[in-house]
């Protein structure tokens, strides 16, 4: 945020000039909008993104692996066709809060720094405390859904434990998905992770795709799915600009939420670099063999920290943030 006069200051991610109270240092103070804080450096817009600057290999590796499966995009699209994009859009509506100017307008703000910064047309946002879709428990995530018209969910528990600079994380890693051209994949691999044998063979339209979707696709999905958010956290680091608030978000996600208890973000580190070093060691090959056949949607909190952390140590991340400008 620049310090402009003694009396105001514009804040350098949504651009807002904001009033400064009197006597109160600018790095202090807090954006009336966005109410991101004051960080004393310029944020970064990308004027054109590659998503290929930052996809993960693995990401690469295992999406090339789902595409060479005959027929997939045929028969995923047929799957979210079926089981009605527009209908999740509809229960999402009517079971959420839609985020707008007016209402939660800090998080429509986060949301246009968001897609400005990764240059992404703005998606539709919904606030929720239990999962608006499928019903059920309290959800402690945010995902992105929708083929078409894609659009993001956030989880009000996981929001309201999350800093500013964590849920603009969140809402870049979401956005991430959407850019990263990850929205036919992650719909269908969240569809076959959600909808239960039980409704299978309840309703005939959803054993329809049941019977359309083999094996082969259903373990080449999940064995993407996880891989895709790699690529994920590097998109909301591309936001959010500092490694640290990826690891914090991380720790927050992984369960270092309990209020009242202290939590050691440098311990919390350390523990990612002991999963790298024993995933390297003799998990390689067996612990994606294990997740695909589990079909386990795990976020794995740990594993992502240890890998955003390698981005940046190899000076992978600084090379994609200086095409930004300032
Ligand atoms: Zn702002
Ligand atoms: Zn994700």
């Amino acid at each position: 945020m620049s310090n402009d006069d003694a009396t105001s200051f514009r804040c350098t991610y949504c651009g807002q000039r904001n009033a400064l109270a009197e006597g109160k240092p600018v790095e202090a103070a807090r954006c009336g909008r966005c109410r991101l804080s004051a960080t004393g450096a310029p944020h970064r817009k990308f004027a054109e993104l590659d998503p290929d600057s930052y996809i993960h290999p693995l990401d690469a590796q295992a999406l090339r692996a789902l595409r060479a499966i005959p027929g997939v995009d045929t028969v995923l699209k047929k799957l979210i066709e079926l089981t009605g994009e527009s209908y999740m859009r509809v229960m999402s509506n009517a079971n959420t809060v839609k985020v707008g100017p007016t209402q939660y307008p800090d998080l429509d703000a986060k949301l246009d720094i968001v897609c400005c910064t990764l240059g992404v047309p703005k998606p539709d946002l919904y606030v929720t405390v239990t999962d608006p879709i499928f019903g059920g428990g309290v959800g402690f995530n945010a995902m992105t859904t929708g083929v078409e018209k894609p659009f993001i969910i956030g989880y009000s528990l996981l929001l309201e434990r999350l800093d500013e600079r964590e849920i603009l994380a969140v809402l870049a890693h979401e956005v991430g998905h959407i850019h990263a051209q990850h929205m036919l994949y992650t719909t269908a691999a969240r569809l076959l992770a959600l909808v239960t044998e039980l409704l299978l063979a309840a309703n005939p339209v959803t054993a329809t795709f049941g019977l359309l979707i083999n094996m082969t696709i259903r373990i080449a999905l999940i064995n993407w799915y996880q891989k895709a958010e790699l690529s994920c956290d590097r998109a909301a680091l591309l936001v959010v600009q500092d490694p640290n608030v990826i690891v914090s978000a991380m720790l927050k996600l992984a369960g270092g939420l309990m209020a009242g208890r202290t939590v050691n973000q440098e311990a919390f580190v350390e523990q990612a670099r002991e999963f790298d070093r024993l995933y390297k060691e003799r998990m390689v090959d067996k612990f994606w063999t294990i997740i695909a056949a589990s079909g386990q949607t795990h976020p794995f909190p740990v594993w992502r920290v240890a890998e955003i952390l390698k981005w940046v140590e190899t000076g992978e991340y600084e090379r994609v943030i200086q095409t930004a400008s300032a």
